[in-house]
């Protein structure tokens, strides 16, 4: 092995057609860091000329034309330093056009200073959760060129790279960022794969009829199932766009309603003029609660009460305070027992009863179940729910976190595509 093969070996660089030369090594100060500076050169026999496209058969068509001296390229670290390359390009003369140009490498990009192997492990170190300021700081370059490294995966969507759409998707919405619509994006689903299938930057109706629409009408007729939050009107824009699936309400947000409009009830008579408006307060995670889970054996001293009590009996104490209340936590109770025990006709008698004595924020939210029942029984028909879409979510915010909010959505989705593996840095 010669020595510029050691130096290509230790520096990873496989193009044939750089070589080392001797004493290619220079240790410099940059800013009182030290940086490895590697001297090679880049030169081989052209196939043919880059300008007229002229076929190269000897000295008569394409001679040397001297060399574009050193050519900042920047490399991945050796032994932490910061590493980089000085490249002298051959330069070609063409004898048919009488023009010149230079040699190419599969090391760099054309007019380019990040060699695809620092590219290669910026993105390895972006599929780790960890900001970009670090991420860049670690690979010697700057916060805007990874940024740019971000546009190019973002670009490069899931879409694109299978392009078909799963049997089962979940959908929701998230809080993205600034630039886009209302601040809110539009996230799909793979529910087979249990993994994110793409990130849209809205979720106006508009717009996700148009990025559904990019979709063949037989692959969207492909479509069996979509869980999705009780939003109505994604619920007329589904039906139009997948005309086979059935569309279920994720099981977590119809407990979601009535759970909310419990806390509401509590919430309002937690006035000062309300002799129990301490106790109101204080335990409201016991209302909330489902009463299956409530201890009534153990008791504990309760300050509030004077004497030891059990969660069981505090609950019933709070309810017998107030009748709107009693009923309202009824009503939470027993949709609770039927979506747990996947009871649809617990469920359809509490809909379809008189529910007079309740709050005006139960009957609402039941008035929403009488509006979207058909829907709604599906959740009881059908395993499938929106967990994996919030789990998604919860990484999402934890992303954004890391980074201290991202500005741009673009370079959130390419991050969240890289952690969650969607993205193959192989082929980048
Ligand atoms: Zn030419």
């Amino acid at each position: 092995m010669t020595h510029s093969d050691y130096t290509k070996n230790i520096l990873n660089i496989k193009d044939q057609n750089i070589y080392f030369y001797e004493n290619c090594l220079e240790n410099r100060k940059d800013n009182n860091i030290e940086v490895k500076v590697f001297h090679g050169f880049l030169t081989y026999t052209p196939k043919c000329c880059d300008k007229c496209g002229v076929i190269n058969q000897g000295n008569n068509d394409i001679i040397n034309w001297g060399f574009d001296k050193n050519c900042l390229v920047k490399l991945p670290k050796v032994s932490n330093f910061n590493t980089i390359l000085l490249l002298d390009k051959q330069r070609f003369f063409c004898k048919h056009c009488n023009k010149t140009f230079s040699a190419k490498t599969s090391l760099v990009d054309f007019h380019k200073q990040i060699s695809n192997n620092t590219k290669l492990s910026v993105i390895l170190d972006l599929m780790n959760k960890g900001s970009e300021k670090d991420i860049s700081i670690r690979n010697n370059i700057s916060t805007n060129s990874t940024n740019r490294i971000l546009d190019d995966i973002s670009n490069d969507t899931i879409v694109k790279n299978n392009g078909i759409l799963p049997e089962i998707i979940g959908i929701d919405e998230f809080n993205a960022t600034k630039d886009t619509i209302s601040k809110m994006a539009f996230i799909i689903v793979d529910q087979d794969n249990k993994n994110i299938f793409d990130i849209n930057n809205s979720r106006k109706s508009l717009d996700i009829e148009k990025y559904f629409k990019n979709y063949s009408k037989k692959q969207r007729d492909n479509v069996k199932f979509i869980t999705m939050d009780l939003y109505k009107p994604y619920y007329s824009l589904m039906h139009s766009l997948f005309r086979n699936a059935i569309l279920i309400p994720d099981r977590f947000h119809i407990v979601l309603q009535v759970r909310n409009a419990l806390d509401k009830t509590r919430i309002k008579l937690c006035i000062k003029s309300n002799p129990y408006y301490n106790k109101l307060k204080k335990y409201w995670k016991l209302i909330l609660k489902d009463k299956r889970d409530l201890d009534k054996d153990n008791k504990s001293y309760q300050k509030c009460f004077k004497k030891e009590m059990s969660k069981y009996d505090i609950v019933t104490y709070l309810l017998n305070t107030n009748e709107e209340l009693y009923e309202t936590y009824q009503i939470y109770q027993s949709i609770l027992y039927s979506i747990d025990t996947k009871n649809k006709n617990i469920f359809l008698s509490i809909i379809n009863g008189k529910n007079n004595k309740v709050s005006k924020y139960m009957k609402k939210a039941l008035k929403t179940f009488k509006n979207m029942k058909s829907y709604i029984l599906n959740a009881f028909d059908y395993e499938y729910s929106n967990g994996i879409v919030e789990g998604t979510n919860n990484l999402i915010k934890q992303i954004k976190h890391t980074a201290c909010g991202y500005r741009k959505f673009k370079h959130l989705k390419a991050r969240v595509m890289l952690i969650k593996g969607l993205y193959n840095p192989i082929k980048a």
